[in-house]
């Protein structure tokens, strides 16, 4: 029988897909971003401290080549992929196993032996150069194990009958058609090891929100299926708080860059508590805030988890997994950002409802890229975006009405400028002015006032 194992897109997949679910957006990374970081990834022995400073440089190429799907059958390998460039003639395929081959995709051959995994190296040739990409053909079964710490609380389950979703927030109800995974689809990690990695997850992100989170998304959430699109998605006003996913995410590789995106939706979207983010910053204007922090924080816990040394008795698969899962998100954040700047338009926080792209795309992911990268530089996630996120937990009323103004581009900008700003202690007014970034002195001040023992925001630093 045949098994999948990169669940990539059917088509070219260096592409971005948007995905509009309830009322999240979200951002499947494909494979072929992944392709080109196998080899590149430090080794994942967990005394390496991870960083994504490697997939962060903007003068790393964005791949136009990239890899779908590797299927195994016995020991013969299908490969599928695609270039939205024009390369000049057949890609070149190196197997890994001294044979090379010539062709277009799909691309197939068959091993000698197969008690082995191999790096397969896909080349294309362009008028100006080349791209070489590279994928992993798996033949030696994964160990997805872990065991649990006792001081990581239950809260985020799988459930194995239906679940009726009811609402916390007038307005907002739960999309048809949601219903529990059946066993035979978790195939290749148990449930219960997805259900470990989502509360470590939970109690990273729990943390990283200062726990000023609602009793409905602190203490119980569920995954649940949905297969309306081929992404995931948020359900923060569920009762109980689901994520919903279709089933490619829960089997074969697991899409766990994805699930702790929507688990931060889940988390921030109900923060703070007493005025939760949640219907306030919705509409057009909503992935500015919603977006920007799902980001940050799907990368910021996966960062904790493979510096964790240990703490959290994940298998060394399992960290691999999420490292590659991570890595492949951080690189479309890259992209977005070098896109960003090639972009005249650049700056906007409003998404036109009358077109189908998201013209804020790539300012959240600026504004993403621009905290991962000042973390690496500290080496530091967590103390930073808690901080980051004790500012945003001022917001109230009057914030969200002038929020809620669409020429207000500056205070939706400040109000994230201010907040990052805060989080690094760091005056970044200069670094997102030349990122076109309108920024207001005078709201800055107004944000920073909030804070006590606030930092010193005379020096400004590039
Ligand atoms: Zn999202």
């Amino acid at each position: 029988m045949a098994r999948v194992q990169e669940s990539g897109d059917e088509e070219s997949s260096h592409e971005i897909r948007i995905v509009r679910l309830g009322h999240c957006v979200c951002v499947l990374a494909l494979a072929g971003s992944l392709a080109g970081a196998v080899d590149a990834a430090p080794p994942v022995g967990r005394q390496t401290r991870f960083s994504f400073a490697p997939y962060l440089d903007p003068n790393l190429p964005n791949h136009t080549l990239g890899i779908g799907k590797v299927v195994i059958d016995g020991r013969r390998v299908q490969i599928e992929g695609g270039d939205s460039a024009r390369p000049t003639g057949p890609f070149l395929f190196e197997w890994g196993d001294g044979e090379t081959t010539e062709s277009g995709f799909t691309a197939s051959h068959t091993y000698a032996r197969a008690e082995r995994d191999y790096v397969v190296k896909v080349t294309a040739r362009y008028r100006d150069g080349k791209d070489t990409v590279t994928a992993r053909v798996r033949f030696v079964p994964r160990q997805y194990t872990c065991q649990r710490r006792e001081a990581v609380p239950r809260r985020v389950f799988i459930p194995q009958e239906e679940t009726a979703l009811g609402s916390t927030m007038p307005g907002y109800t739960a999309p048809e058609g949601v219903t529990c995974f059946r066993h035979a689809e978790l195939r290749s990690v148990p449930r219960e090891v997805i259900e470990y990695v989502l509360d470590v997850g939970h109690d990273i992100q729990m943390d990283l929100c200062n726990r000023d989170v609602t009793k409905e998304a602190a203490t119980r959430q569920v995954v649940l299926k949905q297969t309306c699109s081929g992404g995931c998605g948020s359900l923060w006003f569920a009762d109980p708080v689901a994520l919903v996913c279709h089933p490619d995410y829960l089997s074969g590789e697991i899409g766990f860059s994805s699930l702790l995106h929507e688990l931060a939706h889940n988390l921030t979207l109900n923060s703070p508590a007493g005025y939760r983010f949640g219907g306030k910053t919705d509409g057009p204007m909503n992935a500015i805030v919603s977006e920007t922090l799902a980001q940050i924080f799907q990368h910021a816990t996966i960062h904790e988890i493979l510096n964790s040394e240990g703490r959290y008795g994940l298998s060394e698969d399992l960290c691999q997994a999420l490292q590659e899962s991570g890595v492949q998100s951080i690189e479309v954040v890259r992209g977005a950002y070098r896109r960003y700047l090639a972009d005249p338009r650049r700056c906007t926080t409003y998404n036109d409802p009358n077109t189908p792209e998201d013209e804020t795309f790539n300012t959240f992911m600026t504004v993403a890229y621009t905290f991962c990268s000042l973390a690496e530089e500290r080496a530091d996630y967590r103390a930073p975006l808690k901080r980051m996120m004790r500012l945003m937990q001022t917001f109230c009323a009057a914030d969200r009405e002038r929020f809620q103004q669409r020429e207000n581009e500056s205070f939706r900008s400040t109000f994230l400028v201010a907040a990052m700003s805060y989080g690094f202690d760091q005056d970044l007014r200069e670094k997102f002015r030349k990122l076109s970034f309108p920024v207001s002195d005078e709201l800055y001040a107004e944000f920073l006032a909030r804070m006590s023992g606030s930092m010193a925001s005379s020096a400004p630093t590039p």
